[in-house]
């Protein structure tokens, strides 16, 4: 292969893009903390709370991954999707996904990228007074327990949790 069509086969890859939902599969609610398994090589993530919610209620249980089914022992944390999260749950706007670029960054593209990347912009009022009227106000989530439930964590399992 010369060093031309590696180049060209390299920039092909890099405009590669992906769709990633922020909806737990399980509860259908935006996730509260985005992991992986640690042998994962997708870039969706899954919500740890419901995971180990639905883990614990099982009896035979299988640690492994919701979505790609590796083994999933430990999990890690993904910190910029919590934090894409984290604001879209601010500015209470109704996202279900996001693209993310080859460095699984919002995609420029994405209209979510510019609102979510300004600092400005801190509640709903903003993302309108700035012009993004695409996006549309999510109706509160009726269970709100933002008070910081702790996750209890599967003691015998030895299970551990990895930040990114
Ligand atoms: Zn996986």
């Amino acid at each position: 292969m010369s060093l031309k069509q590696r180049d060209i086969q390299k920039n092909e890859i890099k405009v590669e893009k992906s769709k990633v939902s922020l909806i737990c599969q399980f509860s259908f609610e935006l996730i509260r903390i985005p992991v992986r398994g640690e042998f994962c090589q997708h870039k969706q993530c899954f919500s740890l709370n419901s995971y180990l919610e639905l883990m614990f209620a099982m009896e035979h249980k299988k640690w492994v991954c919701p979505i790609c089914k590796k083994v999933c022992f430990n999990f890690i944390i993904d910190k910029y999707q919590q934090w894409i999260l984290d604001r879209v749950r601010q500015l209470e706007i109704n996202v279900e996904s996001v693209t993310l670029n080859q460095d699984g960054r919002v995609d420029k593209e994405d209209p979510l990228c510019q609102i979510i990347s300004e600092g400005k912009i801190r509640d709903y009022n903003d993302v309108i007074k700035w012009g993004f009227t695409q996006f549309q106000r999510k109706s509160r989530e009726i269970d709100e327990d933002d008070n910081g439930s702790s996750i209890v964590l599967g003691r015998n399992e030895g299970q551990t949790i990895i930040i990114e």
